[in-house]
Parts: structure tokens; C-alpha cells; sequence
């Protein structure tokens, strides 16, 4: 034991404080008020309560048909255009919303506790197309697409193939120069909005000589002769949301459709899926929020032993730990997404909320079925759908693995300074 101790203490000795940990500290201001990170401005306040509003009474009846219909309705997305979701941060001058990146979360929070299938079609948008249109695009771009995607259109984000997932700059579909021209070639994976998309985002290779530094991402317009899109997938959640195989034979590009600059793809294409990330964990966090929703009042009700199950113990004690966890899920992803608002740090940040609030999502929608009972076992309550729709989370955007992986190399990266 005593050797133990002081083996103990030497390593107590040599212990400092992270240099990196006050650096963050620092780049933080101190002026002004404080707000809470559960405190939104007005402005987003009043988002969040018209988006619930919108979801609950025109969203919400065709929640079930397009479950079923496996996509979403025509009029739901008309709806989302109509109501300046489809260009959320975008500036007004080419029809967005001009709102911020937290509001444009708050939104992908609310229609997520409806359908989280919705709120994917949203986000991924929002987050991985006009983003990127939005900070990368020539004048001449913009005015071109980013109007038509905040009105008329979806976007789709093309980076995963069939053998380049996790490894997604593995990735095989190349485009080869030719004269002013580009030809593409090769097939992507799991594109989300494919069905219904008029604009692609495609990361190819330009340039394979020289590795992941010759990926480019490239704008192509769905009717480009020689692409083509697959059936959409047959999934076990946000069946809704048109995820489908998208193929490039010979796709002919003009070199002006070339967004950001040539060979710097790969750097978009993680730069933005960080930002993405703290979406996907807004939807994780909304659709929670409604699970719970739909559950408590259940619990409340239902009288077992001549009493309402809510008052055993066993039961709201568990609804609190959960409700716990969820709220920590909502802290850290409005952190993320304040930070990242602010032009601050936010890699690790967005990746931890990510990481949470999809991993507690697993165990909220279960534990919720097993409070229902036999009913949160049908199709007549919404707990089982948000319990397969809670899957995708640990999926897309980067596998929980690949977050903790981003985690662990800035922790190691931290504590080696
Ligand atoms: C519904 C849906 C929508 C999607 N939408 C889009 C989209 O719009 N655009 C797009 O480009 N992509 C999209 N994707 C693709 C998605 O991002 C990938 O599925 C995801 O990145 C995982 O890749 P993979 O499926 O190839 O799994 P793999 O990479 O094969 O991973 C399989 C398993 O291995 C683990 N693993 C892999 N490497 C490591 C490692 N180094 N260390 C530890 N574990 C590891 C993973 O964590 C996972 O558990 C979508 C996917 C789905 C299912």
C-alpha cells in the first residue's frame, strides 16, 4: 500500500493543468449579460413556438401516410418552402430566412419532435447544402442556386459510397478533365433528399494522383445527362426521408461548376459535417422531447393497483433520470451551436453533443415503449417510431465510433500541448 501511495503522489507532483484548457478560457468574453444556455432571445423564442405550432397542426396528421408512403408529402414540402425553412441562415437577398445557426437548430428541434424525417430532409438542407452554397459559392452561384433551393428545390450532400463510408475520403468517384469540362464517374451511397433533390453537391476526385487532395466538390443539376438516381432505400426509420443510390456515367460539368476551390472538397466536406453534426443532434434532442411528450401524460393517466403507474417510484424516477439526460443533450448541442454561431471552437463540442444526445436517444424511446406497455409496442402511439427514427443517429453524419474518435484526438491534442 505504501509504495502505492507514493508512486500516488509523484504523479500529483507532476500534474499541470492543461495548458490548452485556459487558453479556450480565455477566448471567451466576459462583457455583457450572461444568458443561460437555456435562455433564447426573443426572436428565437418565437421560432421555436411557430415552428411546434406549424409541426402539431399541418405536420403531424400526415405523419402516418408518410410513414407508410415512405416520402414526404408534396404538401408538407411546400409547406417548408412556404414558410422560409428551406433557406433558414440563408440571407434574404436570394429568399432565405436570414436567421442564425442556433434558430435554424431550434427549428430542426421542433419539427423533429413531430417527425424526425422531416426534420432530416431540413437539416441536411440547410446544414450540408446551402451551407456550403452559402460560404463557398461565386455571386454567379448563389443567385443561381440558392435561390431556387430556398424556394423551389431540395439539395442533396454526396460524399458516401458503397466502399467509402466512416473512410470517406477513400471515396472512388472521379472526375476527369476535359477541356472546360469535367466527366464524372462512380456511384454514391445513402444521399439523403436524393428522390426529390434538383441540386447535388458531389465530392469526386480530380485528381487521384494525389489522394484525398484531389477531391473536389462539384455542382451537378439533376437533369445533367447520365446521372441517376435509385429507388430510395428500404430503412428502418425516417422512412419518410428519400435516401437513395445516386450514379455518375459521364456526367458532363462545365469547370464554372466547381463550388470553393479545386482540390479542397475534403476540407468541405469535414469542415461542414461538423456543423451538421450539431443538427443531427437537434434532431436526436426534439425527437426525445416528443417522445416524452407523447409518454408522461400516458403514465399519468394509466392507473395499475388503483393508482396512476406515474406514481410508482419505479416509473417517475426513471422519467427524471431520463428528462436529466436529455436536457444535458439539449445543453451541450445549444452550446455547440453558440459557439459555432459565434465563430468559436466548436469541433469537439458539436461532436460530443452528437454523440450524446443519439446515444441517449437509443435508451429514452426504449425506456418510453417499456412505460406504454403493450400499447408503445403498436403502431397506434408514436414511441415506436421515434424509437426506430432514434436509430439513425449513431448512423449518419459519422458513426458514435467516429465522434468519439474526433473527441479523443482534440483530448490527446489538448493534453500534449
Ligand atoms: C439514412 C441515411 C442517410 C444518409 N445520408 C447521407 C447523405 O445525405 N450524404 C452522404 O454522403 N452520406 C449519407 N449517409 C451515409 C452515412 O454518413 C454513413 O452510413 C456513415 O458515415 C457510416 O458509413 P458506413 O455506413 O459505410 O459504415 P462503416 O464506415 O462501414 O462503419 C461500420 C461500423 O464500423 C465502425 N468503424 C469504422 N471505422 C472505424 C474506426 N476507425 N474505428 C472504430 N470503428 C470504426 C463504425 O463506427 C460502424 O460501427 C447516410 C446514411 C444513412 C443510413
Amino acid at each position: 500500500m505504501f509504495p502505492l501511495r507514493r508512486v500516488g503522489s509523484k504523479i500529483l507532483e507532476q500534474w499541470r493543468a492543461p495548458v490548452v484548457a485556459a487558453k479556450v478560457q480565455r477566448n471567451y468574453s466576459s462583457e455583457g449579460p450572461q444568458r443561460p444556455l437555456s435562455v433564447l432571445t426573443e426572436d428565437e423564442l418565437a421560432m421555436k413556438e411557430t415552428i411546434r405550432k406549424l409541426a402539431t397542426e399541418q405536420i403531424q396528421p400526415l405523419v402516418k401516410k408518410m410513414e407508410e408512403e415512405h416520402r414526404i408529402d408534396d404538401s408538407v414540402r411546400q409547406l417548408l418552402f412556404d414558410n422560409g425553412l428551406m433557406g433558414i441562415e440563408t440571407p434574404t437577398e436570394y429568399s432565405g430566412s436570414g436567421c442564425g445557426f442556433l434558430t435554424m437548430m431550434l427549428v430542426v428541434e421542433e419539427l423533429s419532435r413531430v417527425d424526425p424525417a422531416v426534420a432530416a430532409y431540413v437539416d441536411i438542407h440547410n446544414t450540408l447544402v446551402n451551407s456550403l452554397f452559402m460560404k463557398l459559392g461565386t455571386e454567379e452561384q448563389k443567385q443561381k442556386y440558392l435561390t431556387k433551393l430556398c424556394t423551389e428545390y431540395a439539395g442533396s450532400f454526396c460524399l458516401t459510397e458503397p466502399s467509402s463510408g466512416s473512410d470517406a475520403f477513400a471515396l472512388k468517384t472521379v472526375a476527369k478533365k476535359d477541356g472546360e469540362h469535367y466527366i464524372i464517374n462512380g456511384s454514391k451511397m445513402w444521399i439523403s433528399n436524393s428522390d426529390v433533390a434538383g441540386v447535388f453537391l458531389v465530392m469526386a476526385n480530380a485528381d487521384p494522383s494525389k489522394g484525398y487532395k484531389g477531391i473536389t466538390c462539384f455542382i451537378v443539376e439533376r437533369d445533367s445527362p447520365g446521372l441517376s438516381v435509385a429507388k430510395p432505400e428500404n430503412k428502418l426509420g425516417i422512412r419518410a426521408s428519400g435516401t437513395c443510390m445516386v450514379h455518375f456515367d459521364n456526367v458532363k460539368v462545365h469547370e464554372s461548376s466547381i463550388l470553393g476551390e479545386y482540390g479542397k472538397g475534403y476540407k468541405y466536406a469535414a469542415g461542414f459535417l461538423n456543423e451538421g453534426r450539431i443538427g443531427i443532434a437537434s434532431q436526436m434532442i426534439g425527437l426525445c422531447q416528443g417522445c416524452m411528450d407523447a409518454t408522461i401524460p400516458y403514465t399519468l393517466e394509466r392507473k395499475q393497483f388503483g393508482q396512476s403507474i406515474y406514481n410508482f417510484q419505479g416509473i417517475s424516477y426513471q422519467i427524471a433520470h431520463l428528462q436529466t439526460q436529455l436536457e444535458a443533450a439539449r445543453l451541450l448541442t445549444y452550446n455547440a451551436a453558440r459557439l459555432k454561431e459565434n465563430g468559436l471552437e466548436f469541433v469537439k463540442e458539436a461532436a460530443m453533443a452528437k454523440y450524446y444526445a443519439s446515444e441517449i436517444a437509443q435508451t429514452l424511446t426504449s425506456k418510453c415503449i417499456d412505460f406504454m406497455g403493450g400499447v408503445g409496442f403498436t403502431k397506434d402511439f408514436p414511441q415506436e417510431k421515434f424509437f426506430r427514427d432514434a436509430k439513425i443517429g449513431t448512423i449518419y453524419e459519422g458513426t458514435s465510433n467516429m465522434q468519439l474518435q474526433t473527441i479523443a484526438k482534440i483530448l490527446q491534442k489538448e493534453y500534449s500541448q
